[in-house]
């Protein structure tokens, strides 16, 4: 019977061994599920909170920092034709005062009922007593002298008088060229942004910055508008959108003039050309705004001159924004009007007003809310625009 023993040993052998291989393979399965459980990072919340310690501290510094421009997303500036047929459609929309009075002015006989008319149509659109005033002597002598209510005649009449009014002899070049300071150091230009909150200053900074940055000139932003952590923040995002540095503190309410400081001390150092200061805009009092304004005028000019100073003005707020004009002019020396959201009335006069109430230029106006919608004043496509 020896055959039958080694026949059952080998089976028993054969077994063993099929049931030691399938026990083997249960278990590397089971090791590898585990495994796989506790490589899986377990972090503890005090761990995490540890993490984002190192990563981002929670300390806040009272100095001004300066926060890199990441490798800019610049989307590409739309070209200057169409850019420019854009503007002048959306310009367009605010020429209903030119529209009117060519219709009125088209009339035969005018009556003194006609130029009650075209004088309501003036200042309705926010031309100003004054300008309006000087603008109807000067049609009824010319439509007198060319005696015609041809409506060519008549446009050509409308347009000089329009233009002479807006000026195209002003200067209105933004001076954005560096310099070099008595002690042989480079001086960035300045340009300091004053207005009331809310009537486009960062936007107006944000589409300027793109301007310049397309001219291939290096840009520094001074976020002193610290009243407001949006405001900062919202400079933050215009200088990641176009590619350029911005200058800000971290805490609300820090000193407006030390951000300034800084941020023409980072532009000297980064050799930058243009260093644009964007403000509060509080118009609590006079003596503060002046306050506030003249002492962050001088520590800028500490570091290097101020060449700018634009005041933004939002072209829908009428009288009101007169009477800001007029303030801010005391408190500040402007040079430069920018004047925003023409987009948005039909009360295109307010150039005319603005500049003869505060003999200063208007240097750009916006026409919307987009990156490109920043034009330099062009007086003879303004009133162009107005008239079509
Ligand atoms: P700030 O408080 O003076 O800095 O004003 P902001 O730059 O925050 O602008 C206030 C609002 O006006 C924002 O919603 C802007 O998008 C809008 N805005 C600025 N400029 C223009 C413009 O030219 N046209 C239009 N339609 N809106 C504008």
């Amino acid at each position: 019977m020896p055959e039958t023993l080694y026949i059952v040993l080998a089976v028993i052998v054969v077994l063993g061994v099929v049931i030691g291989l399938y026990a083997g393979s249960k278990k590397r399965k089971g090791d590898q599920y585990r495994l796989d459980e506790t490589t899986t990072p377990v972090i503890t919340d005090e761990e995490a909170r540890a993490d984002q310690a190192v990563a981002e501290p929670d300390v806040v510094s009272d100095e001004p920092v300066v926060e890199d421009a990441p490798v800019p997303t610049l989307e590409t500036p739309e070209s200057v034709p169409s850019r420019m047929q854009r503007l002048r459609a959306r310009l367009a929309r605010s020429g209903s005062m030119g529209k009117a009075l060519l219709s009125i002015l088209s009339r035969a006989d005018l009556s003194e009922d006609d130029w009650d008319e075209i004088e309501e149509t003036l200042l309705a659109a926010d031309v100003g007593l004054e300008a309006s005033d000087d603008l109807m002597e000067k049609l009824r002598t010319e439509t007198k002298v060319r005696g015609t209510t041809d409506t060519s005649v008549v446009r050509e009449i409308l347009r000089e008088q329009l233009l002479a009014l807006v000026d195209p002899s002003l200067d209105r070049t933004l001076d954005t060229t560096p310099g070099v300071g008595d002690d042989g150091q480079h001086h960035p230009a300045t340009v300091l942004v004053v207005g009331v909150n809310g009537t486009g200053k960062t936007t107006t900074i944000g589409k300027l910055s793109r301007v310049l940055v397309a001219e291939d000139k290096t840009v520094v932003l001074g976020a002193a508008d610290t009243f407001r952590a949006a405001a900062a923040e919202q400079l933050a995002t215009w200088g990641e959108r176009v590619g350029v540095d911005v200058v800000r503190s971290d805490i609300e309410g820090a000193d407006p003039a030390s951000v300034a400081f800084e941020a023409v001390a980072e532009g000297r150092k980064q050799n930058a050309d243009v260093v644009v200061v964007d403000t509060a805009g509080r118009l609590q009092n006079k003596a503060g705004l002046m306050d506030e304004l003249g002492k962050i005028k001088r520590v800028m000019e500490k570091q290097a001159p101020v060449r700018e100073v634009l005041l933004v003005i939002d072209a829908t707020t009428g009288q009101n924004a007169m009477s800001q004009a007029k303030v801010f002019s005391e408190v500040v020396g402007i040079t430069g009007i920018v004047l925003t959201k023409l987009d948005g009335t039909a009360k295109g006069g307010i150039v005319i007003n603005v500049q003869r109430t505060l003999g200063v230029p208007v240097k750009f106006v916006g026409l919307g809310e987009g990156a490109d919608d920043l034009a330099p004043f062009d007086p003879e496509g303004f009133v162009d625009a107005l008239l079509n």
